[in-house]
């Protein structure tokens, strides 16, 4: 009896982790990220998520991406250097989704990978550079979003000519009229 409860409950908690198709509610995240650490005053309401422009560098953002108020994915992208590493850890490790010792040895090596159940990319553009966390199994319903140089939307985040993206999902893409790129997001030649 006992070991068929045991079963149950591993079943179960397989059943939730493979679930987890989100991280967690945008407010929960609101609530905890030190807005001001990350020398900012606020987020704005952008592309069906939240945005928070880093002072005093335009060229600095961190941007949530959303769904139904669900945290999907998170991207800090900055110009090179020690900025894009700080804003990461205060914009990554808040929500709980990483460990410090683990995003450590990610940014350290210039590597991305699996988080727990989210996934980590590192994107090195020509000037700037990224850090993105999305939900796992979410990935593939996302967009890259270039945020210098194009107006496509596109599948890979090293795809040519973008200065480093942002994740959005394929609503925001809609909804800011980006056409499919036609390297690698399917979308035509005009
Ligand atoms: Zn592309």
């Amino acid at each position: 009896m006992k070991r068929w409860l045991a079963w149950m409950l591993l079943l179960l908690i397989l059943c939730a982790s493979a679930a987890a198709e989100d991280l967690g509610a945008l407010s929960d995240y609101l609530a905890a990220a030190d807005v001001s650490a990350l020398g900012a005053s606020a987020w704005t309401e952008e592309a069906g998520g939240r945005v928070l422009s880093v002072s005093p560098s335009a060229d600095a953002m961190v941007s949530l991406c959303a769904e139904g108020g669900r945290l999907v994915a998170i991207s800090v992208t900055a110009p090179k250097g020690d900025l894009c590493e700080k804003l990461a850890r205060l914009a990554l490790l808040p929500g709980g989704w990483i460990d410090e010792a683990a995003l450590d040895a990610m940014l350290e090596k210039g590597e991305g990978g699996a988080a727990g159940d989210a996934l980590l990319t590192l994107v090195q553009g020509e000037l700037r550079e990224g850090v993105y966390l999305c939900a796992k199994g979410e990935m593939d319903d996302l967009y890259w979003q270039p945020l210098h140089g194009g107006e496509d939307r596109h599948k890979s985040p090293n795809c040519s000519g973008m200065d480093v993206p942002r994740l959005i999902t394929g609503a925001a893409a809609d909804a800011l009229n980006l056409p499919p790129c036609e390297k690698c997001a399917g979308g035509k030649a005009e």
